[in-house]
């Protein structure tokens, strides 16, 4: 049996649990011989049947190859969806996204999010024609008040981006569908171990997987996940979103090497108990930073106090491993703060297996709304006491300062 007909046969693993899909999903060894770990194929070109090509053989790695056809289908298998789509970078399943709009059309995005969506969408796609606003995502009656008549997709991201505000994804995806607007969840802060926007009625959920799929800070990467039934606009029957996308992802070409999509598939193995150890360890550094006397606030959906607590409860199966704080110092003491730590490493990104943090608004640079006091950290799988025993030393610097 060829590598492809063992993959497309119909054994499934969906009545499994998810932690044993992340295993089996994508590939499992069925014949005598095969290997347990997949291997990895990096040939551009596959050789032609003797009848020609047909829809489902391999032909050319930008269209499809078994790496990234084995990773496209565990993670929609763990998302809860029928199809997943790879992309090079988180950034390039952005475009693909705004690439099914049109000109003259609307977007409502929250008013905090990613800085490079909100940079994207303002230096690249204003020229194109699109329109947007953006929203406090927190207040679906902001939502409504933004929306223009040529309003075709709302945005989301929750926990937002740094200030972990929560908004209701099913509230906003039930709002979007009456009004036949697109709804887009990025969940790269979830992943799908904590939050399944579909299930609570998303169209597309978005990924950078170079944070916490990925998981080693050794891969970029980006997906996209949907249900194969959910139409594209114009909703006249001719394409499903799914196929729209799958379209735009062969034909543009920003796609992720067999590599990176084979060292993907292997960081998905331990998805479930890095997510599960690191939202337990940010959960207790969470409440002792609340308690800290050198600490203003501190921004965590796990908190009982924190405005979105209720809704994070009800959406959310953890309240995640990222935490934003405010010093009780100014911008200069924070910087301090950030690059004094010995075992949190000072660092963007986030979603690895080691501590990392940053003072948020020199990374956002342009245009940036993050109060000038604010770490955004990202909690690894050290042990919790020495990640807390860091911060408690780092900061310190305010004690100086003052
Ligand atoms: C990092 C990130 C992105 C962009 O992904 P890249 O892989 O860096 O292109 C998008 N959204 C969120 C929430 C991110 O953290």
């Amino acid at each position: 049996m060829s590598r492809k007909e063992s993959q497309s046969n119909d054994k499934t693993h969906r009545r499994f649990h998810p932690e044993t899909r992340a295993l089996h999903e994508g590939w499992h060894p069925e014949d005598p011989g095969e290997p347990l770990v997949p291997s990895w194929d990096p040939s551009t070109i596959f050789r032609h049947p003797g009848q020609g090509l047909s829809a489902g053989t391999w032909s050319y790695t930008r269209l499809d190859n078994p790496n990234r056809s084995q990773l496209e289908k565990t993670l929609a298998s763990l998302e809860g969806g029928s199809e997943a789509l790879m992309f090079a970078s988180g950034m390039a399943a952005v475009q693909a996204v705004f690439h099914i709009l049109a000109p003259g059309d609307h977007v409502l995005l929250p008013g905090d999010l990613y800085h490079g969506v909100r940079i994207l969408i303002s230096e690249q796609y204003e020229r194109w024609g699109l329109s947007f606003n953006f929203v406090d995502m927190t207040r679906p009656d902001a939502v409504v008040e933004a929306a223009t008549d040529r309003t075709r997709m709302i945005w989301m991201e929750t926990p937002s981006n740094p200030m972990l505000k929560i908004s209701d994804i099913a509230a906003l995806s039930q709002l979007a569908r009456d009004r036949g607007w697109i709804s887009v969840v990025d969940n790269t802060w979830c992943t799908p171990v904590i939050q399944r926007p579909l299930e609570l009625g998303a169209n597309i959920v978005l990924y950078s997987t170079t944070k916490y799929l990925g998981g080693h800070s050794d891969v970029l990467g980006g997906a996209l996940v949907l249900r194969n039934t959910d139409q594209s606009p114009p909703s006249d029957g001719s394409s499903t979103l799914a196929e729209r996308l799958r379209s735009l992802q062969r034909q543009a070409g920003a796609v992720p090497s067999p590599f990176d999509c084979w060292l993907m598939m292997r960081s998905l193995k331990t998805l479930y108990v890095r997510i599960r150890a690191q939202a337990t360890a940010a959960e207790m550094i969470a409440e002792k930073l609340m308690e800290h006397h050198f600490v203003e606030e501190v921004y965590y959906p796990g908190l009982a106090d924190h405005p979105g607590h209720h809704i994070a409860v009800r959406q959310m199966d953890l309240p995640g491993a990222m935490i934003s704080f405010r010093i009780r110092g100014d911008e200069e003491t924070a910087l301090r703060v950030v690059s004094s730590s010995r075992v949190i490493i000072p660092a963007t990104s986030l979603g690895g297996v080691e501590s990392t943090w940053e003072h948020r608004r020199t990374s956002e640079y342009k245009g940036s709304a993050t109060p000038g006091n604010l770490i955004r950290l990202s909690v690894g799988l050290e042990h919790p006491d020495d990640i807390r025993d860091d911060i408690d030393r780092s900061l310190e610097c305010c004690r100086s300062a003052k």
